[in-house]
């Protein structure tokens, strides 16, 4: 383990003169790990080729060169019971769709779906912009793995286990009390979850712990044949939020050659001041707004909410690209260069100071650059480590 962060950062680039970041930023390779869809993506209503209120569209990927995002297939955790398990798979089917109309129907001249490392290079050099998928909460499997060559198939190149809410596959890393959840009802991966994850690396499928409990996350390094992923997770070494990796964790993924994507969620990255944190519990009880009410709300109450939360954030800033850069920080300096990323949760409730959709994604670029990490750093940290990890995974496939 390297004895401390400047050992790791090469400035010698500094002697061939200032880089330009906006210059060398259009150079890089980029990907982001996570961007939320809702269920009308890629429809008239939610558009990806205009440019919208969605954090991420494609006038906004081109823009701030945002070269390549996996789109997540994400389903809410609800009860375990025929219709639960029916609704998510239909959900997650929808997702699926909604990606390859996106890719192949809508915009084809301008975003392509990438099913491997070989692909997302080919798409690059063809100018295009690259979309992969992956699978947040595996609720939408049920307890049928056949659904994970299924999902193989659509595209899936990386798959989480558990969301907010435990389930069949794994514990969360937050049990949900309306679920009638306990603390831990596998401690760790279950039966189930042991043999989902031999399907995705039987497959070449990335599996990935963010969100999923300490335990679980122990257990997804321990048995996995391939390098492993935390998607979309911030570090409890800066801040100690269940969201977020312990050094153990972050450990035990480097461990396996596997990635971990930093995320650029205000909340995972520094704890609100207790005013804020009351303000908008006020704000959500005043609209109705929970995670359970939020998908039934119309387009304006969400606007109506979403203005006066706005207001909220600018008397108590978000988090800011720094605050994310000492995330990346922390765990470069415990696991080394070749196992940090990064990843936004647009659409999902990512966006920070200085990030807040994808046309800013330079400004990450830049407080790199300015922190002093090296242009081969960046190009790791931007995505060379996540497709260094993806190859792995392709290969160590069994098909
Ligand atoms: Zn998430």
């Amino acid at each position: 383990m390297p004895s401390s962060l400047s050992d790791l950062k090469d400035s010698s680039w500094l002697a061939r003169g200032p880089v330009d970041p906006a210059a060398f930023h259009d150079t890089l390779l980029t990907v982001d790990t996570h961007v939320d869809i809702p269920l009308d993506f890629a429809t008239a209503a939610v558009d990806p080729g205009k440019r919208g209120e969605a954090q991420v569209d494609l006038i906004k990927m081109t823009e701030g060169n945002l070269n390549a995002a996996f789109f997540i297939v994400y389903v809410g955790q609800a009860e375990r019971n025929p219709q639960g398990y029916k609704k998510a798979y239909e959900e997650a089917v929808t997702k699926f769709e909604a990606i390859h109309r996106m890719a192949e129907t809508m915009y084809p001249d301008q975003i392509e779906l990438a099913t491997s490392v070989r692909d997302i290079k080919r798409i690059r050099r063809n100018g295009k912009l690259v979309a992969l998928i992956g699978l947040e909460n595996a609720f939408s499997v049920g307890t049928d793995l056949s659904r994970v060559d299924d999902y193989y198939e659509r595209g899936l190149r990386y798959a989480g286990f558990a969301h907010f809410g435990h389930n069949d596959m794994a514990d969360s890393s937050r049990g949900l009390e309306r679920l009638g959840d306990k603390e831990t009802e596998h401690e760790g991966l279950s039966a189930l979850g042991k043999d989902y994850l031999a399907s995705l690396n039987r497959l070449g499928i990335m599996a990935d712990v963010s969100h999923s409990s300490q335990a679980a996350t122990l257990d997804v390094c321990r048995l996995s044949t391939a390098p492993v992923i935390a998607s979309h997770s911030g570090v409890k070494g800066i801040y100690d939020f269940y969201r977020n990796l312990s050094d153990e964790e972050l450990v035990a993924i480097k461990d396996t050659g596997g990635v971990v994507q930093i995320v650029a969620f205000d909340t995972y990255l520094k704890e609100p001041p207790a005013e804020k944190v009351e303000a908008v519990t006020n704000l959500r009880e005043k609209h109705n707004v929970s995670a359970a009410t939020w998908p039934t709300l119309s387009k304006e109450d969400k606007a109506v909410y979403q203005t006066a939360l706005e207001e909220i954030h600018k008397i108590w800033p978000r988090a800011s690209v720094s605050v994310l850069a000492d995330h990346i920080d922390y765990a470069v300096q415990l696991i080394g260069i070749d196992h940090v990323g990064i990843a936004s949760d647009f659409g999902g409730g990512g966006g920070i100071d200085g990030w807040m959709d994808a046309s800013q994604t330079p400004s990450v670029t830049q407080e790199l650059l300015a922190r002093g990490y090296s242009r081969r750093d960046i190009k790791k940290i931007w995505g060379g480590n996540l497709l260094r990890v993806m190859r792995d995974v392709e290969r160590r496939a069994d098909k």
